[in-house]
């Protein structure tokens, strides 16, 4: 027993603001009264909002993240379907296990765990396809395991410019309500999240935002599934209802952390994530180590996942940081573990909370055995976030 707060810096769960979890806070209701479409209806559309869509179908499916990732495929794809993927950490190496699992053939692209996704790559082998054998391009934009944000627009740009009509699937799960995305204009046939991540929500939703083209694609698909059939789904969905029992509690908070993020604004809630995540940056730059990510132009706005030196173990700095400092950050996945400890800067986050993070942080690392002078991450944050314009919207609002 601890006295105070804990604190939450794990890429996921997030931290649920009060208001949501007071908004959850509801009796049981009728899932088939007739205005139950007056909760749900109003979801679809702000989804809609938040993956920038206006063309596209929003689905939730009971579930988490994973989820989504197989009732995405199992609704678009054929058995045997060969399909073009790449391996650049721990949730696109799972992505590509399941592709597997669900009887795709895949052609996988293995690059650094630090690099992006290989898009000169994808662009070349797509050129070589010349009869459209690949039909569907993965992409996972932010690779949470090692705080690396991909350029979906260049895969879209890399399909088009081979002619190429395969179908192009995100895994958004660490970047959708927190990284910029944009379903419409890059053209993303099926992206998928989970609620418990920048939409702020306990686990328990897996989120799909399903383009036209892919709904074209599910008229046709023969791969097995039962429960997550799009067409049941999107049938009783017209109306506010669902093909199975709903969770209307989930249901309730989303309504408020969407409602949160329009008041913010979704551009001003991306940049947050920019303005916190670079305080995150200078404080690990200060204590001299460096970020898995392999260059500036990859880091990640929701996670940085940071190198220990090599005589030390990440996972005694992450047993630290949680039973003398009551704080817990992300572990270092796979071939990382030990190696990488991660501090995750996404959902609802300000200054304060990270300015606590390195805090612990160089406290942990500094009782592990790193040599480091204490104060100067959070030194050097302070220095950023105190030049920065908060840009304080709602007050803004109010004061017009
Ligand atoms: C968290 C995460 C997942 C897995 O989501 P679950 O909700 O745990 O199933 C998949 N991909 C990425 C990029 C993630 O960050």
């Amino acid at each position: 027993m601890r006295n105070g707060h804990t604190h939450l810096f794990v890429p996921g769960p997030t931290n649920v603001p009060d208001s949501v979890r007071r908004a959850m806070n509801v009796a049981m209701q009728d899932m088939r009264a007739p205005d139950f479409g007056d909760l749900t209806l109003g979801l679809f559309e702000g989804m809609k909002s938040v993956l920038r869509t206006e063309t596209g179908e929003v689905m939730f499916f009971p579930g988490s993240g994973t989820g989504a990732w197989e009732a995405a495929i199992s609704n678009t794809l054929n058995p045997g379907d060969k399909v073009l993927m790449a391996r650049n950490g721990q949730f696109s190496s799972l992505w590509v296990e399941m592709a597997l699992r669900l009887g795709l053939e895949v052609e996988v692209v293995d690059v650094p765990w630090g690099a992006g996704m290989p898009v000169t790559e994808f662009s070349r082998l797509l050129g070589q396809d010349k009869h459209d054998e690949i039909k569907a391009v993965f992409v996972t934009h932010n690779e949470t395991a090692t705080g690396v944000a991909s350029d979906v627009a260049a895969v879209r740009h890399a399909l088009d410019e081979n002619f190429h009509d395969a179908l192009l699937f995100v895994d958004g799960v660490s970047s959708v309500g927190s990284l910029e995305f944009n379903m419409d204009a890059w053209e993303v046939d099926l992206v998928v999240t989970g609620s418990q991540k920048g939409l702020m929500l306990p686990a328990g939703l897996g989120i799909l935002g399903v383009s036209e083209k892919a709904l074209e694609a599910a008229k046709t698909s023969k791969m097995r599934r039962a429960y997550f059939e799009f067409s049941d789904m999107l049938k009783m969905n017209a109306d506010g209802y669902f093909p199975y029992t709903p969770p209307t509690q989930l249901f309730h908070g989303l309504r408020q952390s969407l409602d949160l993020l329009n008041a913010e604004g979704l551009d001003n809630v991306i940049a947050r994530h920019h303005r916190l995540a670079e305080g995150i940056r200078r404080g690990v730059a200060a204590w001299g180590l460096s970020l898995v990510a392999e260059h500036h132009t990859l880091y990640s706005d929701t996670v940085s996942a940071i190198r220990v030196p090599r005589d030390i173990d990440a996972r005694d700095v992450l047993r630290i940081a949680y039973e003398d400092f009551n704080t817990s950050f992300g572990s270092g996945l796979g071939p990382l573990a030990g190696k990488v400890f991660r501090i995750g800067h996404l959902g609802d986050l300000n200054e304060a909370m990270c300015l606590t993070a390195l805090s612990v942080a160089e406290m942990a690392l500094f009782r592990a055995g790193v040599s480091l002078q204490l104060g100067s991450g959070v030194g050097a944050a302070q220095a950023w976030y105190a030049q920065q314009d908060q840009m304080r919207p709602m007050l803004r609002v109010a004061a017009e």
